[in-house]
């Protein structure tokens, strides 16, 4: 077999996982593979840096982004088949979701070490079992707009927006996953929100932005958990 069948095997193999474990058919991304080969499909999908699809977006919100298109462009077994231009590509959009990994399959491929990454175990184990649909459904309780600008990232045919927990889920935060303590936010609004920039009165409204939280009627937000991500942000 070539370098380029082992490649179409594994990402065929990587999106089987991917569907299993996320429930996330990404049909076009599938499609694409079967019209043009895993390889072609990848060098399609591998221009613009800033470019974050939603098979990506998904990936992210189920601790998953190790079977992205992306973390295999990154390995030192795939590298020789794409373009420094591409493997540049790969590496942005992962860092930009903070996949753990980048640095590791940096300094594996000067090492030109072709081995399984031996970090990736570590990363799933940490990776916190999630609810499959809640961030799906929050997402399109408010047609993927942002909750406090009403922005919603479009491109093509793709609609972006991210799932923020308001009360962090793992220790030390020990937050609950289900739907109240979920949030439909920009980017920008759920890096801000998760740093702090900004918390959330009992009344939705937002100083700090001057404007407040649109929430929809059958969304029962959790208070107690907006009063915990205020009380984080007053006092850290
Ligand atoms: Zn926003």
């Amino acid at each position: 077999m070539t370098l380029e069948q082992d490649f179409d095997k594994h990402i065929r193999e990587q999106h089987r996982i991917a569907k299993e474990s996320t429930g996330y058919k990404a049909p076009y991304y599938w499609k694409m593979i079967n019209e043009r080969g895993a390889l072609q499909a990848a060098h399609d999908l591998l221009v613009g840096k800033m470019k974050i699809h939603d098979g990506l977006t998904e990936l992210v919100l189920h601790g998953r982004l190790d079977l992205s298109l992306e973390a295999s462009v990154i390995k030192p077994q795939w590298r020789p088949l794409f373009s420094p231009l591409e493997i540049e590509t790969a590496k942005t959009r992962l860092k930009q979701l903070n996949f753990p990994l980048v640095d590791a399959m940096e300094n594996l491929a000067s090492q030109e070490i072709h081995h399984e990454q031996p970090q990736r175990r570590s990363y799933e184990t940490n990776a916190i079992m999630r609810d499959q649909y809640l961030p799906k459904k929050v997402k399109e309780m408010y047609e993927y707009k942002c909750q406090v600008c009403g922005f919603r990232l479009e491109s093509g045919d793709y609609w972006y927006a991210e799932a923020a927990h308001i009360r962090p889920l793992g220790s030390p935060h020990n937050g609950t996953d289900i739907i109240e303590n979920l949030l439909c936010l920009c980017p920008n609004h759920h890096k801000l929100f998760d740093i702090g920039g900004f918390f959330i009165e009992d009344n939705y409204e937002i100083p700090q932005l001057k404007t407040s939280l649109n929430v929809d009627a059958m969304h029962n937000l959790d208070i107690e958990a907006i009063r915990y991500h205020r009380n984080w942000c007053k006092h850290s």
